[in-house]
């Protein structure tokens, strides 16, 4: 074939290829174009997964109707006029792409009026061409109705998945967005449905609520951090709240819905130990930074961003949803440890934390995204506060009873029943005096007599590499004594008081586990729970009364009491409402 240069009209059908790839990016488009409008109240509707009609309609600032046949127009926008403005720009749009791309490939009729004006006007696209423009009475705001997306692009519409498919899409754009922008009224009608509906109250609580429910608003634990200009804030799921993929955590930049795969996986790291293997938490956290900190015209769709201080980002997210988790999260209860996670509707919650009056018998799977919960609205705001104190306040109200197999711990409470797992517990003590201690840079050691060698394998002189500054940091002295072969002159004190009599067994027993701690943690933290496990109260060891409470209190002081180092609870919990239930007694 010669080259030729396209006409219009095709060029814009192909290049839209890349704002609108589906009914979901139309939906994605013209919402974000009503937030930039500073909308209130948005109103989605969509028939046949979005291929047959999707309307949005706004209370927003609207269009100038001399400026409306421009709006149409490729890389018209009011958003911003030099690259420089690029730095600044803080509205979701700002290529002019979108009403373009989406009239290109479908039938659009957009009628608009702008707050200060006395009548409206409309216009009319098809696949690409104007139809024309009128003057039209209507409300204030802008409203555009989308048909037959892909009607006359077969090829393009032969990709669509089913219906359902498709408005799932649009349901997850729907609920990503209600949470992001929980000041704003959205509401969503699928085949004339309402499916979701936000109350548009400004709490992001009461937006969590109208989407996902009551079951999950009560086990939502608030995160807030400010560090400089950058602010990390929103809710988090309590462990127990995980899901089997990531759609259940809602990143959001500026306020802007974006997939960033390190900032997941520092949400992640922040439940490390806690979340079972292959589960995702439930979180919305927003990430508050100044515009010119973050490059939001990197990816087609705007999907992704980048940050100009990526690193630091990661960390201060990992902290914001790690301190949420420790200040809040409740103790678990025996009833939700022994349920399967995904098992539905859940026992119902003790007298002592009604979270959840009444309604769990009527509580669905959440596993699908934005199920329609309009039973949950009218609960009341307080339902949201864990109200069971935090756990320090429970650990600080036990009574040891007595010890059981040499292993449990068993309390009383105000609630109820507690067992502890003495290890555990042990372990999350010892492992919390070994970072502070390394924070506040001492080093108590213990020498040995006479120094004693340490015949390595291979494998573990690759661990004693990189971990010899460490290991010295700790309080071992070692010395390199050719090949495999170390020198130990001197022990740190947990490790001496406790553990293996041979100091070259302990040394090479502490190899082994921080090689494979080290898979799952960063560095300092292996070697710091390897000593905390190995110098631990194992199980099966009697405790005295005054030795069970000293653990109790000590564990109420550590940074992180709810569980040990490798992810296992230090306590479960036995309602007494569990108890009289079990026994007949309600
Ligand atoms: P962009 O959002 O990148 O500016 P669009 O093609 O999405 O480009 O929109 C073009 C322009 O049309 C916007 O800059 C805005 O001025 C106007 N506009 C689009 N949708 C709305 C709306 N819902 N309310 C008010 N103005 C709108
Ligand atoms: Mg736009």
């Amino acid at each position: 074939m010669p080259i030729q240069q396209l006409p219009p009209h095709v060029a814009a059908q192909i290049a839209a290829g890349e704002v609108i790839e589906r009914p979901a990016s139309v939906v994605k488009e013209l919402v974000e174009n009503s937030l930039d409008a500073s909308a209130t109240s948005i109103a989605v509707s969509i028939r046949e997964g979005g291929v047959a009609e999707i309307g949005v309609t706004d209370d927003g600032c609207g269009i100038a109707p001399d400026e409306l046949c421009l709006a149409f127009r490729h890389h018209a926008t009011s958003k911003l006029a030099t690259v420089e403005d690029l730095n600044t720009v803080s509205t979701l749009g700002f290529r002019g792409e979108a009403l373009p791309s989406v009239a290109a490939v479908a039938r659009v009729v957009c009628t608009t009026r702008p707050t200060n004006t006395e009548s409206g006007a409309r216009i009319e696209f098809r696949y690409g061409a104007c139809v024309g423009q009128w003057h039209q009475g209507c409300p204030p705001g802008t409203s555009v109705q989308v048909a037959d997306l892909f009607g006359e692009l077969p090829a393009r519409r032969k990709f669509l998945r089913s219906a359902a498919a498709e408005t799932a899409r649009i349901q997850e754009v729907i609920t990503r967005y209600g949470l992001a922008h929980p000041e704003v009224r959205f509401t969503l009608s699928v085949d004339g449905r309402e499916a979701i509906s936000t109350p548009g109250s400004g709490r992001l609580q009461d937006a969590i609520l109208s989407i996902y429910g009551a079951e999950v608003a009560g086990r939502m634990l608030p995160v807030s951090l400010t560090d400089g200009e950058v602010a990390v804030d929103g809710y988090t799921g309590a462990p127990d709240l995980n899901r089997r993929n990531r759609s259940y955590t809602t990143l959001l930049v500026n306020r802007r819905w974006v997939y960033d795969r390190s900032i997941y996986y520092a949400i992640e790291q922040a439940y490390q130990g806690t979340l079972p293997d292959r589960r995702f938490p439930f979180a919305v956290i927003n990430i508050s930074v100044p515009t010119d900190q973050v490059d939001v015209n990197s990816h087609p769709t705007k999907r992704e961003v980048r940050f100009r201080d990526g690193d630091r980002l990661f960390s201060r997210v990992q902290r914001a949803v790690r301190e949420a988790l420790i200040a809040h999260a409740p103790v678990r209860t025996a009833a939700r440890s022994f349920a399967p996670v995904d098992a539905g509707p859940q026992p119902p919650a003790s007298p002592e934390t009604p979270r959840l009056p009444a309604i769990n018998v009527t509580l669905p799977r959440t596993d699908a995204i934005a199920l329609p919960r309009t039973d949950g609205i009218a609960l009341p705001a307080t339902a949201l506060a864990p109200t069971e104190g935090s756990f320090r306040d429970v650990l600080a109200g036990l009574r040891v009873v007595g010890q059981i197999r040499q292993t449990y711990i068993v309390a009383e409470g105000r609630s109820g029943m507690y067992l502890i797992d003495q290890h555990a517990a042990h372990e999350c003590v010892v492992f919390d005096q070994i970072r502070r201690r390394m924070q506040g840079g001492r080093r108590p050691s213990q020498p040995l007599l006479a120094p004693l060698t340490a015949e390595l394998s291979a494998a573990q002189a690759v661990t004693m590499d990189s971990y010899a500054d460490l290991l010295a940091d700790y309080g071992f002295v070692l010395d390199h004594f050719g090949d495999n072969a170390w020198l130990v002159r001197a022990l740190p004190a947990e490790l001496a008081a406790r553990a293996n009599p041979d100091p070259a067994v302990a040394l090479s027993d502490l190899l082994d586990a921080v090689a494979v701690e080290q898979v799952v943690m960063e560095r300092e933290d292996a070697l710091a729970a390897t000593v905390a496990c190995h110098g631990s109260v194992r199980a099966g060891m009697t405790l005295a009364p005054e030795e069970m409470d000293a653990l109790l209190r000590q564990l109420e002081t550590t940074e992180n009491p709810h569980n040990c180092p490798h992810g296992r609870p230090t306590v479960i919990h036995f309602s007494e409402y569990q108890l009289e239930r079990e026994f007949g007694r309600r």
